[in-house]
């Protein structure tokens, strides 16, 4: 969805930032990712209101947009780091996030994941699995470290989300179920090399319903409750991310504040610091993609096409999830057309819009794919030869290029010479 105080019409042209978007597409060239930096940092203000009070540390999850500049924005404003690879931790790294705002989750941290983790000195690590508590304690040993932990609890609530993103049913791969507490409680009490510091989970993304995080919220507490009676004292109660934005304004997303009022009474009675990991809530909506239209046609059937120069290499969430993005002329249009808006690539999923309305534009204009700030430019890929796109961001009608786009001497440079 737009949010009109960083993404506006003036005289007639879309802007970000008191930027013009066709100015920006003729300079860099599309398809274009366009971050708000002010957006950014006003999500991140605006989740802070929300949870204000309540003793918390907020760590943006940086697979949702991990352009070291969108980390440093957000590491400017305060925010610590989720990161899911040693791929991530070293980009949070290069974006100059202290290490101690950094914690590490993913089901299948491999062995160097673990060690460039714990030699970086990071907050701590997530796991996800008793063997991976085995496998971090070696790790640690081996480094003569101490190595702080969090687990990962699959709380057993199925979020009402789209099936690829959620995360909190024991169906799925993630975290340590109920069955295997006890046990975890006793291998957590012979490792050396591990010091239990925090319970965690996740549980999708995208989470409209306030009711699936109160309800894994409360199967945290518990497992908190055997966790002490345990003998652990821990300092960290994480509950993840996921939380949502507006992608169609027909369906808007629950407001951050409805969660905070539900969740802060909960998690106030812990006595412990709590962790939050939004990471789309923050990027989403901070970001467009930019992209010209190629081609106008019509079918046999009356149907009309709009393929456009950006697809499922940059944006992959429509064939992916089926996912709604606003498409909107750049320049502003008094009137509509009905057009699939397609990309260029050789699958039948690579559309943004089927059927949809929007303005009548013609070849060689562009449009704005919106709310395309999170899990968009971090998916995209070289398929069909593709050329990754640049990205840029906007500070205050300052533009400044943060990703320049692939060249063809970088779709082969990890191919050995003929
Ligand atoms: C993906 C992910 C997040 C962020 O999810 P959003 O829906 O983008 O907020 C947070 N924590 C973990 C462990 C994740 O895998």
């Amino acid at each position: 969805m737009l949010d009109s105080r960083f993404f506006s019409y003036q005289n007639g042209e879309l802007n970000c930032e008191g930027a013009g978007l066709e100015a920006l597409a003729e300079r860099y060239g599309t398809p274009l990712f366009v971050m708000s930096r002010n957006a950014l940092k006003n999500q991140y203000a605006a989740f802070e209101d929300a949870f204000s009070g309540l003793d918390h540390f907020t760590c943006y999850s940086v697979k949702a947009n991990f352009n070291i500049h969108v980390i440093e924005a957000l590491a400017e404003e305060g925010a610590g780091c989720d990161v899911n690879s040693g791929g991530e931790l070293f980009r949070a790294l290069k974006a100059g996030v202290d290490p101690r705002k950094i914690i590490m989750a993913g089901v299948g941290k491999s062995e160097s994941d673990i060690e460039y983790a714990l030699s970086s000195d990071i907050l701590m690590l997530k796991a996800e699995s008793l063997s991976e508590l085995r496998h971090i304690d070696t790790v640690a040993g081996r480094l003569g470290v101490v190595a702080r932990v969090g687990v990962r609890i699959n709380p057993n609530v199925t979020a009402e989300t789209h099936p690829y993103i959620t995360t909190g049913d024991s169906k799925e791969k993630f975290g340590i179920d109920e069955a295997s507490f006890e046990e975890m409680f006793r291998l957590l009490g012979s490792l050396k090399h591990l010091r239990l510091v925090c319970l965690d989970m996740h549980i999708g993304s995208q989470i409209f319903d306030t009711g699936f995080f109160h309800a894994a919220t409360e199967k945290l507490l518990d497992v908190l409750e055997a966790t002490r009676s345990a003998g652990f004292a821990i300092e960290f109660l994480d509950i993840g991310g996921g939380f949502p934005v507006t992608y169609d304004p027909q369906d808007p997303a629950t407001p951050i504040g409805d969660f905070a009022e539900r969740l802060k009474p909960m998690l106030e009675t812990t006595g412990l610091t709590i962790i939050f990991e939004p990471g789309r809530f923050l990027a989403a909506n901070s970001g467009l993609l930019l992209t010209r239209v190629q081609y106008r046609k019509r079918n046999h059937i009356g149907k009309e096409f709009l393929i456009v120069d950006a697809g499922m290499t940059e944006l992959i969430r429509p064939a992916l999830y089926q996912s709604h993005h606003e498409i909107l002329p750049v320049r502003e249009r008094d009137t509509t057309m009905i057009a699939d808006v397609v990309g260029p690539v050789c699958e039948s999923g690579d559309f943004f819009a089927r059927a949809r309305t929007v303005g009548a534009v013609n070849e060689g204009e562009y449009m704005a794919i919106l709310s395309a700030g999170a899990y968009g430019a971090v998916m995209s890929n070289n398929y069909n030869g593709r050329l990754r796109p640049a990205e840029v961001m906007v500070d205050q009608g300052q533009d400044r290029l943060i990703r320049r786009r692939d060249t063809y001497d970088q779709l082969i440079q990890n191919e050995v010479d003929l």
